[in-house]
């Protein structure tokens, strides 16, 4: 059946064979395993996910068509979900950690990434996310303190996450091709991590800083505390620093002070 591929809502299917191997084989799946799948569009990640005989597969599709097709090409070999990944609660879907599969649609990504950091951000629900993204916000989220495209993705990641890159994919292997390189990375969650009393305290706090990219960090601590100069000389950071040359630990001790302020 021929399928004509939606723009709005990301679709650029896999067709490289080879790729699509490697990248189930990435997660090592066993028979224990739980899968969930998030926008397995026409099925071809689903497919080869289904010829390890993982314990059980869930998919979710927004796309009301290829939810049908799916549910009629796979029966009662998945189960197949058809919603809004950005409004299900994904971490309900059983009680055994995930393996995560998702060639994500790039025009919602990071909110995807995002939302599962800091929203969800107990993290007990995966064992890892094996993600598609745009090269360029790939590049975001590897990117180490003092580099150009180092910021908010990067900190956000780093606090929660394990992050490994495994292969820059090329726009051949999708249909239709999609203008920018892709990144495959792979996540699993940090057991020692920096506890907030609210994690959307450091979403808050890296918006504040890295929507002054330019200016010294003497503003952004400004906005944020009466007492910023004792405050930087307690943490030992220079008022003169720009955002990009804190490090992302500098970033959870500025946020833990910024809620030692409203008890
Ligand atoms: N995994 C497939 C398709 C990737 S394209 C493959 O590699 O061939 C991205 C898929 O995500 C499409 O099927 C699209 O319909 C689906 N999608 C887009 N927005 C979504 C959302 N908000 N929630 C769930 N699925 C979504």
């Amino acid at each position: 059946m021929k399928i004509k591929a939606k723009k709005s809502l990301g679709q650029n299917f896999l067709v490289d064979k080879n790729i699509i191997k490697k990248i189930v084989d990435i997660a090592k799946i066993t028979e224990k395993d739980h899968i969930l799948e998030i926008g397995p569009g026409t099925g071809n990640l689903t497919e080869i996910i289904l010829e390890k005989n993982p314990n059980k597969i869930h998919v979710i599709e927004k796309d009301n068509k290829l939810t049908e097709i799916l549910k009629k090409k796979y029966e009662n070999k998945i189960i197949v979900i058809n919603e809004d990944i950005l409004k299900f609660s994904e971490h309900l879907i059983c009680n055994e950690k995930l393996i995560v599969f998702g060639n994500l649609p790039y025009n919602i990504s990071t909110q995807i990434l995002a939302k599962w950091i800091i929203k969800n951000h107990k993290i007990d629900w995966f064992k890892s996310l094996i993600l598609m993204f745009q090269k360029e916000v790939a590049d975001r989220i590897i990117s180490q303190v003092n580099s150009k495209n180092y910021g908010r993705l990067s900190i956000l990641s780093e606090w929660r996450l394990k992050i490994e890159k495994i292969i820059d994919i090329s726009p051949s292997c999708f249909l239709p091709k999609p203008k920018v390189q892709s990144t495959l990375l792979k996540f699993t969650p940090k057991n020692d991590y920096f506890i907030f009393n609210n994690p959307k305290n450091l979403e808050k706090v890296t918006r504040i800083f890295f929507s002054q990219r330019r200016k010294k960090i003497k503003h952004s601590m400004k906005q944020l505390f009466n007492n910023y100069y004792d405050i930087s000389s307690k943490l030992k950071i220079d008022l003169n620093l720009r955002p990009q040359n804190l490090s992302p630990s500098d970033y959870f001790l500025i946020t833990k002070e910024y809620e030692n302020l409203s008890p």
